[in-house]
């Protein structure tokens, strides 16, 4: 196993102990859920362009398929590692429970930096990793999808792979496709948009009053569609940051003409009618959302954040001991807050199913209605357990593999 800086899976077994101690799951099914099924290491030789062989690493890890075939997505990162992706497919298996859905939790990766290949290096890896695993692929039993550099023409070139291997179409094995080759209307948008929604949702029950103002920490593609979906119920956009800038205006910002001047000028820097801003965590605001990387929420820095409601549109931007210290908050969980990208990838499997397509209408109708659903009852597992919001989500969908892995007769 390569040498790791941070063992992300000790977190997935720290909470599972701190789950235990709350749902006092039956021993034999609370070994079942400290393992993944199944984790497989891949080297994938690339031809590279200058004629020479490389060799990249590759893991996939289907860690619980109890409730469904095993779903979640391929990243492509330099730091990926073993104990990473089994923690993202353990958390994966959460996600996809807590929305009800029949699907279980896998994640796979490629060690590797894409910003030093080519097109071509980059197409003949992707289609090399499907040939290392397309055994464990298939709309029946694994079901990728894109996620930290990888693009839906990454997902088209994999999914041709496959096809080509198995000699027929079976569009339902990847997900997060370009619309050409059975993508969903919608797909883009889904996870700011049912974030968006979320966080609606959860302002309604603390009382927060119409137009409360919202800090986003990333305006990418999950910040920005935020932002929008945002500003349509009534919410003010005062702050947002990118890798370089953060801006702030406490009138609200115009979205549409944001996302415009970030996509001309490549950042958020000297928008019109903003000032600088020094630190957007520590904006004067109702809402904070965490929007860009992993653990950016630590012990050292939580202490800055005034918003109300943390509302976790990143996977995991806030560590576990910062967590613990802002107790005094409600914490919407990135398993529930972001579920809208998996829920509309699970939409897109059932349409390549039947081969219909449906209007973007239905698609977002469909994907409000099951968000919705899965918020409320994750609110009540919260009120019943007087838990944090973070541990009735993880409660709510752990019960439910527990009981599909008894029904299953595993424990
Ligand atoms: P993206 O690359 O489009 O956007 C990330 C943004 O964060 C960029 O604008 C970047 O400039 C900004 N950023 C980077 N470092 C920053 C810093 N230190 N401070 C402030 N901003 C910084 O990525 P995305 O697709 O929007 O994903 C954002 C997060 O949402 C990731 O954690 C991802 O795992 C998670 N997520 C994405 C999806 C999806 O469907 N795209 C689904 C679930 C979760």
């Amino acid at each position: 196993m390569e040498a790791q800086q941070h063992d992300a899976f000790a977190n997935v077994l720290a909470q599972l102990t701190e789950l235990q101690a709350v749902l006092k799951v039956e021993e034999n099914a609370f070994t079942l859920l400290q393992e993944p099924k199944r984790v497989v290491r891949v080297a994938i030789p690339v031809k590279m362009d200058n004629g020479a062989v490389k060799v990249f690493i590759g893991y996939r890890s289907q860690f619980n398929d109890a409730l469904g075939p095993f779903k979640g997505g391929i990243r492509f990162h330099p730091d990926v590692n073993e104990s990473e992706v089994k923690a993202l497919s353990a958390w994966m298996t959460w996600k996809t429970a807590l929305l009800g859905l029949p699907l279980g939790g896998g994640k796979g990766g490629i060690i590797v930096d894409t910003k030093t290949l080519s097109a071509g290096e980059l197409e003949r890896l992707s289609r090399g990793y499907i040939r290392a695993l397309y055994k464990n692929f298939g709309p029946e039993i694994d079901v990728p999808a894109p996620d930290v550099y990888t693009t839906p023409q990454i997902m088209a070139w994999m999914l041709d792979e496959y096809e080509v291997i198995v000699g027929r179409h079976q569009p339902g094995t990847i997900t997060g496709k370009p619309l050409t080759v059975g993508g969903s209307a919608g797909r883009g948008p889904a996870t700011g948009r049912g974030g968006a929604l979320i966080m609606k949702l959860a302002a309604e029950k603390m009382n927060l009053p119409v137009g409360s103002s919202v800090a986003i920490q990333g305006f990418g593609n999950v910040g920005a569609e935020f932002a929008l979906a945002a500003i349509a119920f009534g919410f003010k956009i005062v702050a947002v940051s990118d890798s370089h800038d953060a801006i702030y205006n406490p009138a609200g910002f115009d979205v549409p003409a944001l996302m415009k001047y970030k996509h001309d000028t490549g950042g958020v820097k000297n928008f019109p009618g903003s000032t600088v801003c020094a630190d957007v965590l520590a904006v004067e605001a109702d809402v904070l959302i965490p929007a860009a990387l992993e653990n950016s929420i630590t012990a050292q820095n939580f202490g800055i954040i005034k918003a109300k409601l943390i509302v976790e549109m990143a996977n995991g931007p806030i560590t576990p001991e910062a967590d613990k210290l802002l107790a005094d908050k409600v914490i919407v969980p990135d398993i529930l807050a972001n579920a809208a990208g998996v829920l509309v990838s699970y939409l897109e499997q059932v349409q390549n199913a039947s081969n219909y397509y449906w209007p973007e209408e239905e698609v977002v109708a469909k994907m409000n209605l099951l968000m919705t659903d899965a918020f409320n009852t994750a609110w009540s597992k919260m009120e019943e357990l007087k838990s944090s919001f973070r541990l009735a989500g993880q409660a709510v969908a752990v019960q439910r593999v527990v009981e599909a892995m008894k029904a299953r007769g595993w424990c």
